[in-house]
């Protein structure tokens, strides 16, 4: 599995930073955002370490479908299949971990 040796996203993955685990499987990990912007908030990573979503779109399509299945199944699971789903992609649109993670916001009725 690929990864970026000064990355706090692979170091998570790996379990050498402690994290509130929500789901995992052979490809993807998904723990709570530690500063949750939502009643249930929490980021979805491929194991493999990609920039961004962009890249990720490029390099493995199939991985980018996958992340939002399991997206669905947390909204399944925390509210009736609701949720909002954010790729922060570029430091001026807000990403400061440049592990691709789709924040998942869900639990609650969100503002527009
Ligand atoms: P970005 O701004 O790159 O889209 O999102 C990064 C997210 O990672 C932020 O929402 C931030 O709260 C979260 N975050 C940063 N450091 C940690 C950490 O050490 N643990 C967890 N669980 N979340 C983190
Ligand atoms: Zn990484």
């Amino acid at each position: 599995m690929s990864q970026s040796d000064d990355c706090l996203f692979c170091k998570i993955i790996a379990g050498q930073i402690p994290s509130e685990k929500v789901y995992e499987d052979d490809t993807t990990y998904a723990f709570k955002d530690i500063n949750p912007k939502a009643k249930v908030h929490v980021l979805i990573v491929p194991k493999q370490h990609f920039a961004n979503v962009a890249e990720l779109a490029r390099e493995d399509s199939a991985q980018l479908g996958h992340i939002v299945e399991v997206a669905q199944q947390i909204a399944d699971r925390e509210f009736h299949g609701a949720y909002r789903l954010i790729f922060n992609t570029g430091i001026d649109a807000g990403q400061t971990v440049f592990h691709v993670h789709a924040h998942v916001l869900t639990g609650e009725t969100l503002d527009e």
